[in-house]
């Protein structure tokens, strides 16, 4: 079945074309500038290995999603004949507050909870809508449905999700933890549990996406435990530009010493923090591992090293607690951008943990730098297995989207 997964954004759409059933992904690409100028379209054709790029006014998602559709059944780069070759659409959405603890299927009132829950994540919440919208406007009656990054977190307890703030915060506004990246802590979780070749009801997993944002959990039988972004994805682990746990009032403290706004503070918590604040250079992994290889000699060493090695202390801390929380530990896995490409990183975080059951293999770490399928970087004896497991959260979607048009 031929899904379309559609990411929308602000001012972007990225889309793939997914066969669910051979799980062949048929083409991708990103509209860019949607409703301002200089908008482009750049579509990948992945079977034919073709890739086109050119600018094309798109005034709103409507439009977006008709050029999309334009490239995917263009003669020369698309991959199918017409629109009836598209089966149905799901939309990745950020933030389901706590109305939406699986997939489900656009209805009227399913936009109307939607709604609900800008709230939350304001910015992200309005793009899905415009989303939705244009594909409804360009492919009317395709059945479309919704894929949440909150939705896999929904599992956890009270005593996990709940802040000791006073208890009417929460009833007023819905301050509790919800966590990010639900799809990929999903996807990567029942990968570890096929490998480890048990049900999936035994398995105790602590799942380590790591990128650009980053959010570990602790999956107990399948169902989210604790994770550790929150009310918002500031929290948990040191990240590109973000924070991560502080100590909370460290914010009125520097919002009175420096004369911040609240606005400021946030700026300066979500995009001047992390790797970024702390080397003082580049809130990418890869320009601090270059920093980091060349040694002392090189003055951006020292931070960039401090910046790596804060990361590795706050990821075995979460390793340690969840393993507590869960009291036992099968598998430890890396996703995303750093974890699946940032060999270093791993080594750290992986050494020195034999009191856990952690053995690990030097040599298969070093001898997969970037990961493109499930590889496993522990010792053949270690008693707890570490892997690497490339994420695909857009398959995921696609597949939840075809079992409701299964079940249609
Ligand atoms: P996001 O959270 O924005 O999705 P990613 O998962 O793409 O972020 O992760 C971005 C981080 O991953 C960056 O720090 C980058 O250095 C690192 N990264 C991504 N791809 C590679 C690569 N091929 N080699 C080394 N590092 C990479």
């Amino acid at each position: 079945m031929n899904i379309l997964v559609v990411n929308a954004g602000s001012s972007s759409l990225k889309y793939q074309l997914i066969d669910t059933d051979t799980d062949t992904l048929y083409a991708k690409g990103i509209c860019e500038r949607i409703g301002g100028e200089g908008s482009l379209i750049e579509h990948k054709q992945i079977v034919k290995g073709l890739k086109v790029k050119k600018e094309s006014p798109m005034k709103d998602h409507a439009e977006a999603m008709k050029l999309v559709v334009e490239h995917l059944t263009d003669p020369e780069v698309g991959c199918i004949s017409s629109m009836d070759e598209i089966q149905a659409i799901g939309h990745r959405v950020v933030h389901g507050g706590t109305y939406f603890s699986k997939s489900i299927l656009v209805t009227d009132e399913v936009i109307a909870k939607l709604e609900k829950c800008r709230d939350f994540a304001p910015l992200h919440t309005v793009a899905h809508l415009m989303g939705i919208k244009g594909c409804m406007e360009t492919m009317p009656g395709k059945p479309q449905a919704l894929v949440f990054d909150t939705a896999f977190h929904q599992t956890m307890e009270p005593e996990a999700y709940m802040y000791a703030l006073p208890y009417e915060f929460y009833e007023k506004y819905g301050i509790r933890r919800y966590g990010m990246h639900g799809t990929s802590h999903r996807y990567v979780s029942a990968e570890m549990a096929k490998i480890l070749g048990k049900p999936i009801e035994e398995t105790k997993i602590v799942t380590c996406h790591i990128g650009n944002g980053s959010s570990i959990s602790a999956v107990m039988g399948g169902k989210v435990m604790d994770t550790s972004m929150g009310f918002t994805p500031l929290a948990g682990v040191e990240m590109g530009t973000r924070c991560g746990d502080i100590d909370p009032a460290i914010v009125p403290f520097i919002m009175e010493k420096e004369n911040l706004s609240t606005a400021e503070v946030n700026d300066l918590m979500n995009k001047k923090s992390g790797f970024l604040g702390i080397s003082g250079f580049s809130s990418d992994s890869r320009d601090l591992e270059a920093a980091i290889a060349d040694g002392p000699s090189n003055p951006k060493y020292e931070r960039a090293n401090l910046a790596v090695n804060i990361l590795k202390h706050n990821i075995k801390k979460y390793i340690g607690a969840y393993t507590a929380l869960m009291n036992g530990l099968d598998a430890v896995v890396f996703t995303a951008g750093i974890g699946e490409n940032n060999p270093h990183l791993r080594e750290l975080v992986c050494e020195d943990m034999e009191f856990f059951g952690i053995k690990f293999d030097k040599a298969a770490n070093d001898a997969a730098p970037h990961v493109s399928e499930n590889t496993k970087i522990s010792a053949s004896d270690s008693t707890v297995a570490v892997y690497v497991i490339p994420t695909n959260e857009e398959l995921v979607i696609a597949k939840d989207t075809a079992a409701f048009v299964e079940n249609m």
